[in-house]
């Protein structure tokens, strides 16, 4: 584990989220406000990842396209730069396809059971049926995300280092059994530890969609109002003239992360002396929040669709030539075969292909240029 501090600038760092819809403040603060401090440190590349929604979604797969469309909007509009960090569609770029077909070769079953977020996610999920191929697979493609960049950091919060963990014993794995010119290919990537702050929903419980207790990187300010008016507070204060306490109340826990010290102050003071009214407290978070979100609004509001097509375009086509640079040594480390001239020929199209520049390569000039040829 590499903490923050010690880590070395410009090292590649690779991490991407579910395309679930509209993202929540627990999105932000517990990714993508990190991934926007990181983006001028490192090289990052930040994808979307769709095949992993296909995993859990696989019998109705409608809403995994224009979820990742929403959420191409939410990583901009939160801060994500395309000129500062590769921004992409996990599957836009073949090689997600590739490496994890490779890596399942290697990658014992008994490793893919034992992951945490297996049984966890089948309990949650109870009425989708998820004894899927795919699905035990999913840590193999989480593994390929990360391995196929040859990321040195993956940032995560605290409860996602298994998955980390699992990715390290992969590459090591891997580099095992194979090697290229005697060296090992996939280096075991470190965990970047983010801070990831505890955020309550507005019934109490962590934010998540799956509780419908959200407050979403969109809301507009009023809907922030009327949501926290209805959040839940320290059981114990039931009527205005009793004490309550902030380390008790999702409230508080709100104001620990986004008010300023002198706020923090007003909320102690004032919650455990009966001084304040939970509608003033909750008034004062909402003013923090709104300080937040008012840019991120602003920035959403300024882009198109076409523009964060043109921007996934792009990163997609640069993510996938980085993938490429590792699938050729992974190809190469694996002795898989290699198309050249002499066993093309043994093959169909691409043998054919090479047949036709052969003889295109006889009619032409001695020392002219044929690109088809090479
Ligand atoms: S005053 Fe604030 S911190 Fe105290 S119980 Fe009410 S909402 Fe919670």
């Amino acid at each position: 584990m590499t903490p923050t501090s010690l880590a070395t600038p410009r090292s590649r760092i690779l991490s991407g989220m579910r395309p679930t819809g509209k993202l929540h403040l627990g999105n932000y603060m517990g990714a993508l406000a990190n991934w926007v401090k990181l983006q001028d440190d490192y090289e990052c590349y930040f994808f979307i990842a769709d095949l992993h929604a296909l995993t859990t979604d696989y019998a109705d797969p409608s809403q995994i396209a224009p979820n990742t469309l929403e959420v191409a909007f939410e990583y901009l509009a939160a801060g994500l730069d395309p000129a500062r960090c590769t921004i992409f569609v996990q599957s836009h770029v073949s090689q997600h396809y590739q490496l994890p077909l490779l890596l399942g070769m290697i990658t014992p079953k008994g490793w893919l059971e034992r992951v945490p977020s297996y049984k966890e996610m089948q309990e949650n999920l109870a009425h989708k049926d998820l004894t899927m191929f795919g699905f035990l697979g999913y840590p193999v493609l989480m593994a390929s995300d990360i391995l196929l960049y040859q990321a040195h950091y993956v940032p995560v919060g605290q409860d996602q280092q298994a998955h980390v963990e699992l990715t390290r014993e992969v590459a090591r794995r891997f580099n095992n059994f194979y090697k290229l010119d005697g060296k090992e290919v996939l280096p075991e990537p470190d965990v970047l530890l983010t801070p990831s702050p505890k955020l309550p929903g507005t019934d109490g419980r962590k934010m998540s969609k799956s509780y419908g207790n959200t407050i979403l990187m969109i809301d507009p300010e009023p809907v922030v109002r009327q949501k926290l008016k209805t959040m839940v507070t320290d059981p114990a204060r039931i009527r205005r003239t009793d004490p309550g306490d902030p380390d008790k109340c999702p409230v508080g826990d709100l104001h620990k992360v986004f008010s300023a010290p002198e706020t923090m102050a007003k909320v102690y003071g004032g919650c455990r002396s009966a001084g304040i009214g939970c509608i003033e407290c909750k008034s004062w978070v909402v003013n923090a929040l709104v300080q937040i979100l008012e840019p991120i609004h602003a920035r959403r509001a300024s882009l198109t669709e076409s523009r964060v097509m043109e921007i996934l375009q792009d990163g997609s086509r640069r993510a996938g030539a980085r993938a490429e640079q590792t699938m050729e040594q992974v190809r190469a480390a694996m002795q898989l075969p290699i198309l050249t001239p002499p066993l093309a020929g043994a093959y169909g199209v691409l043998g054919n292909t090479i047949r036709r520049s052969t003889i295109a390569e006889s009619a032409r000039p001695p020392g002219s240029d044929d690109l088809e040829s090479r």
